[in-house]
């Protein structure tokens, strides 16, 4: 017999007879239903087995091909993956969307129907998490040799629900109905060790480090196979799931405390319990920090694993892998390669430093002081006594070099110590990440602009080769293909489909825009989504509204640096505008409001609970019926972001400049024919630059205004008696007027805002007054607006994630594509 042959394989056909005959056979013999009774979910358990088993064939022949090929490798550690479903996502990647829509009908089942049951993987906060899932798409698409790591929380980010206008949290069971889409491999399992103390022993003229009598946890792997669009290639998303060293502790089992055992082996596995919902805030919390070294560890491990099983010298790391900070959450990464080559691998400290700045790089997220993560020394030193050993070490090694290149200068080497001594002793994580990298970036040039001149100035005169800018991207398969297939096929019947895989090709779209047929056709494809949107207005909030409306959309995290409250302040002013002029020629608008705020971040909470009373106030007064409304659709997520954003007519990216690293949900709406209205932030810069400055509506401060008038000392107050339109708007909502129940209520707020008004919103409040107005005046104009709104979709072509990635592997990581067939 020839073995080989037996082993040899030949991937599934995946036409509709044979999507038939899988999905019949999953039904039958995974899920154990009959198909004459199986539920809706049965069913969709059952095409996801169908798409299982082709999607781990692409994986099995795109690993083989890596293999062969000694490929380099790319891994991107993150804390945070916002993937949304993934039926449909894998359906359409891998091409059999037609052929697995026909094989349900055939049994009486429409995708479209069962694939909304389907949960949302809400493994992230926001921006950051999805930009993380959007790499992964990209680089499965590109055949690039691309890892993902990371955590598999038992729940994700929390679901909102909003009761008496207040946001309440309910745990996110996503894996209730089991997940069809993760390979548990019980097999694939590394210890990761917390705790005990660190003993040195003299050894041949060495000093040797053991880190002893420290607690285990097992690290075991889930992998999440994700297809590339068009490419046949599947990479890999491993998820870290924590188990108990041995079910039962046998200790305590043998003297018959039993419930101690079990009691131990739950708070092991607490570990990868839950997401932490923070976003743009360090938590700070013993568990988070666990959660960071558990995953850390666990994929540090399995990578150098890899590397030698693959028979590469362990001092070859940097030439056969590169490992992806994504913010500093996975930055002990550079403690824990340190650890392994010198105490496990025996390296000198010079050859163990230069192979781990070799590898690494880091991304860096944000500005805000807030976010920035930092752990005290005595919290670090008790739970990883070893690594806060290396961290002093590396710190000492690198303020040498420090003291060098600038003698004499102590308070730079203050400035740039991992370890601020200021109120006290705290590990700078964002310095660790900086020192232990080749390569840090920003994610949109005025973010890095500002990274060099203020957060890591004295770093960028120390080493100003290793900054770079690489703007931030979103996947045009989601986000436009997918989440909006009335524009995709528009747009495909006049230039192809090629722009799902090269999204400059929509420039192509430009000479359309002066032909007042396709404008039309473009129009009425937002009518549609509009209309859609609607609906789900409808079902999650119960509120009518009307689709020849102008619909005015806020959708992000909760944060008063992102300003709901300034467009909240807006839609104030039009209805006292709209209420004492009656008679005049009002453009009628749908401000619509979704996003989560941290639990624990109260001012945020009572942003949210304003918005629902503004909004149940004006949605009742006859007096701007018909035309203006106010909705907060509840619980955010990637899937309600898929249905707001094709229904937009404008997009609200309105934060203080200075203040949003990038933004990506201004690239979505753009991209979906959205014209923003935005501040001179993040990546709307580049936007305007690429749309056309006629084409949006810039605003408020630029980022050297908002330093010089915060230097200068700024008086909202001042602001706010100098302007009737905005006391009027700032009295009601402090005095009651939307909250009669309670007028109380938003006293607190109201009184913050005159006071500190920290992100400057009354100081931005004419000039987005003013600019409204011109959005009004060109809504009025539907060509003129359809025309601009054509030239923000057909220019959007750079903010493909596609080109960030290509970016990251030209600039960062030195690698390249390989394809399988
Ligand atoms: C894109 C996206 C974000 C980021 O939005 P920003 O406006 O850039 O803050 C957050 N949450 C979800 C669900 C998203 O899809």
């Amino acid at each position: 017999m020839d073995i080989n042959r037996e082993l040899a394989h030949r991937p599934m056909a995946s036409d509709k007879e044979s999507f038939k005959k899988s999905i019949r056979e999953a039904l039958i013999h995974i899920i154990g239903k009959d198909p004459l009774n199986a539920t809706q979910r049965d069913w969709l358990l059952a095409v996801s087995y169908a798409v299982r088993e082709r999607l781990i064939e692409r994986r099995m022949y795109t690993k083989r091909l890596f293999n062969q090929e000694h490929v380099k490798r790319v891994y991107y550690l993150s804390m945070e993956y916002l993937i949304g479903r993934i039926l449909i996502n894998s359906l359409l990647n891998m091409g059999c969307y037609e052929a697995c829509v026909e094989a349900l009908a055939d049994f009486g089942i429409q995708l479209d129907e069962i694939s909304e049951l389907e949960s949302d993987a809400a493994l992230g906060n926001g921006g950051l998490g999805r930009l993380a899932a959007c790499i992964l798409d990209s680089m499965a698409t590109q055949c690039m040799p691309g890892y993902g790591y990371g955590i598999r929380y038992e729940y994700g980010m929390f679901r909102q629900g909003i009761v008496n206008g207040e946001q309440i949290e309910h745990p996110d069971n996503w894996l209730r109905y089991g997940n069809p889409w993760e390979f548990p491999r019980p097999e694939k399992i590394f210890p990761v060790h917390f705790y005990g103390h660190v003993v040195t022993h003299r050894e041949k003229g060495q000093t040797r480090y053991y880190w002893e009598g420290a607690e285990e946890v097992i690290a075991m792997a889930n992998d999440y196979p994700t297809p590339g669009y068009s490419s046949k290639n599947a990479n890999n998303l491993r998820l870290w799931s924590a188990k108990a060293t041995r079910d039962f502790n046998l200790e305590y089992f043998n003297e018959g405390d039993y419930i101690r055992a079990v009691k131990e082996k739950a708070e092991s596995e607490t570990i990868s319990m839950v997401l932490y919902p923070n976003d743009a805030t360090a938590s700070g919390r013993e568990l988070r920090l666990k959660q960071e070294y558990f995953f850390v560890s666990a994929s540090i491990q399995d990578i150098i694993d890899r590397h030698e099983h693959l028979g590469y010298p362990i001092t070859e790391l940097p030439e056969k892998i590169a490992i992806h900070l994504n913010d500093t959450h996975p930055a002990i990464a550079v403690a824990e390669l340190m650890r392994l080559l010198l105490d496990a691998y025996r390296l000198d400290w010079d050859t163990a430093w230069k192979v781990t700045q070799g590898v690494f790089a880091y991304t860096n997220h944000t500005l805000m002081p807030e976010a920035l993560e930092t752990w005290p020394v005595s919290l670090l030193e008790r739970v990883l006594p070893r690594h806060m050993q290396i961290i002093y070490e590396i710190n000492f090694q690198f303020l040498l070099h420090v003291r060098r290149t600038f003698p004499g200068d102590n308070d730079l080497v203050r400035r740039l110590s991992l370890i601020d001594e200021d109120g006290g002793r705290r590990v700078r994580m964002a310095h660790l990440a900086v020192v232990g990298s080749h390569k840090i970036n920003g994610v949109a040039a005025l973010h890095t602009q500002l990274l060099k001149e203020t957060l890591f100035a004295d770093f960028y005169r120390l080493w100003p080769e290793r900054f770079v800018n690489i703007t931030n991207g979103i996947t045009p398969r989601l986000w436009l293909n997918q989440a909006n297939p009335k524009l995709a096929k528009l747009i495909s019947t006049h230039i192809g489909q090629d722009w799902c895989i090269d999204l400059g090709q929509l420039r192509r779209l430009e000479p359309l825009a002066q032909d007042r047929e396709f404008l039309a056709r473009f129009r009425e494809v937002k009518r549609q989504n509009k209309v859609r949107l609607a609906r789900l207005i409808h079902k999650t909030t119960g509120i009518q509204v009307d689709t020849n409306a102008l619909f005015d959309v806020q959708i992000k995290r909760m944060h008063e640096y992102k300003r709901q409250l300034l467009s909240l302040l807006h839609v104030v002013h039009l209805y006292n505008r709209i209420r004492f002029a009656p008679e005049e020629p009002h453009v009628s608008r749908v401000a619509i409001f979704a996003g989560k705020a941290a639990p624990s971040y109260v001012r945020a909470k009572q942003i949210i609970r304003l918005i629902n009373d503004v909004a149940e106030f004006i949605n009742h007064d006859p007096a701007v019926a018909g035309r203006l409304k106010v909705v907060f659709i509840p619980n955010y997520d990637v899937s309600t972001a898929s249905v707001i954003i094709p229904g937009a007519d404008l997009s609200e990216q309105i934060s203080t400049a200075g203040t949003e690293a990038s933004g990506t949900g201004n690239m979505k709406l753009a991209l979906n024919g959205a014209l923003t209205i935005g501040t001179l932030d993040g990546a709307n810069i580049e936007i305007r630059e690429a749309v056309g400055e006629d084409n949006m509506f810039i605003f408020g401060l630029r980022t050297d205004e908002v330093s010089q008038l915060r230097a200068a000392g700024y008086t909202p107050r001042e602001v706010y008696e100098h302007n009737a339109h905005l006391r009027l708007c700032i009295d009601m909502i402090r005095d009651g007027f939307f909250s009669p129940s309670e007028p109380q209520r938003y006293r607190d707020l109201s009184h913050h805002l005159l006071s500190v008004d920290h992100y400057m919103i009354l100081a931005d409040f004419a000039s987005y007054v003013a600019v409204q107005e011109q959005v009004d005046a060109l809504y009025r104009d539907q060509e003129a607006w359809s025309r601009k709104a054509l030239f923000n979709t057909a220019r959007m072509g750079y903010f493909s994630i596609d080109r960030t990635v290509r970016q990251y592997a030209e600039h960062i990581w030195d690698v390249v594509p390989e394809c399988w067939i």
